[in-house]
């Protein structure tokens, strides 16, 4: 297997860093003051191996039981638990193309075949027969709005799917904060779905890993059995908490990166950029001369580093990051240097 390769966390001086869709803001503020009230005395103990009061505080948010949800180290982790459960030799996966590219690797580690269902070139969307192609599949993959594309599939059709795929849906829903709706009513009222959620992107806490996921409570329970016993430790349980409870300031942040997307957004199509809608951080474009690769090579040569996928459907677009308004600044900046 080839292994997933994340995005570059490079050490340049004076870099702009819209490569990896975190977010330009600093986390709440209650996150400092959780971590500077933390009695560091506690941690020669083990950490609440169930994550109670954090699941207490999702379920309550989603209107489910704590027994709906699971808390995961990032949503990774809950990926690979996913995948523990669901796939195997016999037992295949189907994913969309292009997609996250983690969940292929997921599939090798299990030994699992992945059937690869195309979207449609240049507005990415779900092809009509998804269903068919899928049949046969155990899982199936959808990240919605999707990376590294952006695109919101209509909700009606994720419905759909949902109530006709024979196996179990998962909505990676990792970018959902910065979209106009979400689908964890689908969890609520479907056995076979989960929704999955991360602060990585709409809570800035990329580095504390912390994710979490909405399901029946079979599923929850199938997977409490495949997680490390203590997945989330005892600071990032108390960061974690600080921040989701802070609605108004994630309200706040979250309002300023999707105005920021759509101004970012406005600029490139004036530069003659091809502009999918994005329901997310990041913007996935395509430069006026169709050249992405040269696009991501110049312009990481002004350390402005942005992600480039080299497969055939993404080959011409490189992947944005909505930075702060400097560093948006910076890209354009540098963009129109480059195309002059
Ligand atoms: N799902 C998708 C679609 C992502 O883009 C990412 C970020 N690479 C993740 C899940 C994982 O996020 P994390 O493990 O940081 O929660």
């Amino acid at each position: 297997m080839t292994g997933y390769v994340p995005g570059e966390q490079p050490k340049m001086a004076d870099l702009v860093k819209l490569n990896t869709n975190e977010n330009p803001f600093p986390p709440s503020p209650e996150v400092e003051k959780a971590l500077r009230a933390f009695d560091c005395s506690r941690l020669r103990r083990y950490p609440d191996p169930m994550a109670d009061a954090l699941r207490d505080a999702f379920a309550a948010r989603w209107g489910v039981k704590r027994a709906n949800v699971i808390a995961g180290n990032g949503s990774d982790d809950l990926l690979t638990m996913i995948f523990r459960a669901f796939t195997s030799p016999e037992r295949a996966v189907a994913v969309l193309e292009p997609s996250y590219s983690l969940y292929p690797e997921l599939a090798a580690m299990q030994g699992a075949p992945v059937i690869r269902i195309k979207l449609a070139p240049g507005t990415f969307a779900l092809p009509q027969d998804l269903l068919a192609q899928a049949a046969g599949a155990n899982l199936l993959m959808i990240v919605r709005p999707n990376a590294p594309t952006g695109t919101l599939f209509p909700k009606e059709t994720i419905r759909s799917i949902c109530a006709n795929f024979d196996g179990v849906t998962v909505i990676d829903e990792a970018y959902a904060d910065f979209a106009p709706d979400n689908c964890v009513d689908l969890a609520k009222s479907f056995p076979n779905v989960i929704v999955i959620r991360t602060f990585s992107k709409s809570y800035s806490m990329a580095g504390i890993r912390l994710g979490y996921g909405i399901a029946h409570e079979e599923i929850i329970a199938g997977l409490m059995k495949l997680k490390d016993s203590y997945n989330l430790d005892m600071l990032t349980q108390a960061a974690g908490l600080a921040a989701f409870l802070d609605e108004d300031y994630f309200a706040a942040r979250r309002s300023e990166v999707v105005a920021m997307r759509e101004e970012l957004a406005g600029e490139l199509k004036k530069r003659g950029f091809a502009v999918p809608d994005s329901a997310s951080n990041f913007l996935f474009v395509s430069p006026p001369d169709g050249n992405a690769a040269r696009l991501f090579e110049e312009l990481r040569k002004r350390a402005v580093i942005v992600r480039y996928f080299r497969a055939p459907a993404t080959a011409s677009y490189v992947r944005i990051t909505v930075g702060a308004p400097r560093e948006n600044a910076r890209l354009l900046a540098a963009i129109d240097e480059i195309l002059a």
